[in-house]
Parts: C-alpha cells; structure tokens; sequence
C-alpha cells in the first residue's frame, strides 16, 4: 500500500511535468531511492507498471537507482556512507552530522 501511495504522488508529479512543459508523453522516469528509505525497489516498479496504464505514464520505462546514506560531521568534516542506518560521524562519533 505504501508503494501505490508514492506511485500515485509520483505520476501526479509526472503529469505536472507535463503540463508545464507542453510535453506528450513520458519516455523514462528515473528515480533515486535511499537504500534505507523503507521503499521495496521490487514492490515500487510493479506499482508503477500496475497504475501507469492509464496516465501519461504508460509508455514509461521507470529506472530506479538505489542511493546509499551519507553522512557528514559537521564536527569534524569526515564523511561516509555507513552499511547501516545510523547518524553517528564515522571518525569521532559525533551525532553532529
Ligand atoms: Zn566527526
């Protein structure tokens, strides 16, 4: 249910797009996903295939791209990107990030 719900706003945003480019149609939407944002990559594209049939999405390949977290420190500027989730700085711990 989640995944038709960030469909369903994801194709309204395509339709404003389109509205506000004078386009016809959508040929690809590629969309960047946090690898920890809770989103089923699986689930999310069967939702799209299932409700761009009937909208300016229907010729549309979705192209999805998993993004891994980053962290900065604002403390002391180290970054990373963590294999968990977590917002602790990866050099000195700080939650300052
Ligand atoms: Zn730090």
């Amino acid at each position: 249910m989640h995944d038709y719900s960030i469909v369903s706003a994801l194709i309204e945003q395509c339709q404003l797009h389109v509205s506000n480019h004078q386009a016809n149609s959508i040929v690809r939407v590629a969309l960047k996903v946090g690898v920890f944002s809770g989103v089923e990559p699986s689930l999310l594209q069967t939702a799209f295939d299932t409700f761009k049939l009937e909208g300016i999405c229907r010729n549309a390949e979705l192209k999805l791209t998993i993004q891994p977290l980053r962290l900065q420190c604002h403390d002391c500027g180290g970054d990373a990107e963590p294999t968990s989730r977590t917002i602790v700085g990866p050099a000195c711990g700080s939650f300052n990030t």
